[in-house]
Parts: C-alpha cells; structure tokens; sequence
C-alpha cells in the first residue's frame, strides 16, 4: 500500500483547500472501513442472516413477507454498530464546516458515524439504521429510544407499524435526498469521492454532476475504481490517513 506523504497532494488541491468556499463530501462504505465496517464488496455483501442471504433479509420484499425478521436483522446490525466509533476520516470531515462556508457531506452509509463524529444536515441517500419510520403516517423515530427488541415497534403517533428508516433492495431513495445532494454538485468547486467504487446510480451520478459544473473531481480510495480515471486527481490510501492530511 503506497504511502500518502503531504507532498503527493499536489499544490493545486492544496491551494483549492485553501481557496474553495463550496465543498462536497460524498461517501461510502470505505469511509467506515478503519471503523470497523465491513465493506460491501469487503464481506458485507456476503452477509448471511439465519440462511437468508444480505440482499433477501434486506428487501423491500422482506418488509412485507416478515417485518419481525427485517427488525431482529436491524437490531442485529445496530448492537454490532454501537460499538464502533467514528475513525479519523469522520471526524476530519465533521471538522470542516469551520474551513469552508458551504460544505455538503453526502453518504450511501447507513451506519451514523458522521453524525457520531460531530457532522450535522449530513445529506443520507441510504436512510440511516439508527432511525424508524411510520409505514402510515411517515413519523420518525429514534431507534435508541424505541424497544425493538422483543416485537415490531408501534408508532406513538397513529399506532402503525414502524420499520428501519434505511433504503432497502428494490426500494427509491428517500424524496428528496438525491435532489440536495445534486444541488450541492452543482454549485461545490471541489468535490471530494471518499470510499466509494462509486457505480450504484443514481449516487454515482453526483461526481459526474460536479466534474460537469466545473468542479475538482479529487478520489481517496485505497482501490483503484471506474471513477478514478474521470478524477482530476486520485489520492491512494486509506480514508482515516489521507483525510487528516488535507
Ligand atoms: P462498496 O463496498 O462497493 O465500496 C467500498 C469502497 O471503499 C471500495 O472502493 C474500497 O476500495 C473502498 N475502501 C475500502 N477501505 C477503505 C478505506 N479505509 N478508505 C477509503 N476507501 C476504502 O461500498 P459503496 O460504494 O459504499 O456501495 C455499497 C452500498 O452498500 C452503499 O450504497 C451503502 O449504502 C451500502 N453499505 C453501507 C455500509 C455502511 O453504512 N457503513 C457498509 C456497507 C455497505
Ligand atoms: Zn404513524
């Protein structure tokens, strides 16, 4: 694994660091990696729960064949995730609102450790574990102050069942979300791919977006992936190393 020292980030990204006001952030599985969590193509896609295989268990299907088994599979998930903490790729994002005006943090993950770093109005494609929805009414919950542990948990508002507010196989994002995050590509200078092989549309689109509107396209990935010959400049490592460098 080749080592980043400061003198591979090129003076360009270096000056734009200091200069750019608008920023985006998108990332993926790989920036939670050094946190602990399986990457998708890393394992976590391989997942199997009670012989169901990941993309089964976690369907838009499954919701309506067995609520209860979507549930006991989340609980699953969140016990595993509470114990981990935020790397210091997460934290060095949740640091930057102090260096640019206008900084967007876009995520595919589900998993909450931007907002655990510090991050806030972090822009989620996925949904997020830690939150539940109301199939009636839409209301949101906190998964932490719900008891999901022995049934389906109601809705304190009109009694409806609630389910894990995460997109799951065969659903669409969450309205809205994707139309944020475009509008962020649109406008960033510099727009930062952390973690992502970056082919699951429509998140794959936002770093076409920005490089469209005029943006520096800038990759930290350990892996090359089918963006980084689109990138104006490929940082190679790991996330929690390369991030604090900038
Ligand atoms: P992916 O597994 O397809 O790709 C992960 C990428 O991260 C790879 O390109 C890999 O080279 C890179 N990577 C690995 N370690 C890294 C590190 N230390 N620093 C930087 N990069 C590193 O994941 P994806 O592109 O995010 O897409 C898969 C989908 O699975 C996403 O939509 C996401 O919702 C979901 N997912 C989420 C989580 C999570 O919430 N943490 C975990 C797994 C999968
Ligand atoms: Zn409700």
């Amino acid at each position: 694994m080749p080592v980043v020292e400061p003198a591979m980030i090129s003076k360009t990204l270096r000056d734009l660091f200091h200069t750019a006001n608008s920023v985006l952030v998108l990332t993926g599985a790989g920036v939670s990696a050094e946190s602990g969590v399986p990457t998708f193509r890393g394992g976590g896609q391989s997942a199997v729960w009670k012989g169901m295989p990941f993309e089964v268990i976690s369907s838009a299907q499954m919701l309506e064949r067995d609520l209860p088994a979507v549930w006991e599979w989340f609980n699953y998930r969140r016990n595993l995730l509470a114990q981990l903490t935020p790397n210091a790729a997460h934290t060095t994002i949740a640091n930057w609102p102090c260096r640019f005006s206008d900084l967007s943090v876009v995520t595919q993950n589900v998993d909450g450790l931007h907002q655990a770093a510090g991050s806030r109005d972090v822009i989620e494609l996925h949904g997020n574990v830690w939150r539940a929805r109301c199939f009636d009414c839409d209301a949101r919950y906190n998964s932490r102050e719900l008891n999901c542990d022995e049934a389906v948990p109601s809705c304190f508002d009109c009694g409806g069942n609630l389910r894990p507010d995460v997109v799951l196989f065969g659903e669409m994002l969450p309205p809205g979300a994707f139309e944020r995050a475009a509008d962020a590509a649109q406008r960033c200078e510099l727009c930062l791919v952390v973690g992502t092989s970056a082919v699951v549309y429509p998140a794959a689109s936002i770093p076409e977006i920005a490089k469209g509107n005029g943006a520096c396209l800038v990759e930290v990935n350990p892996e090359r992936t089918p963006l980084s010959d689109f990138c104006d400049e490929v940082l190679t490592g790991k996330a929690g190393e390369i991030l604090p460098l900038l």
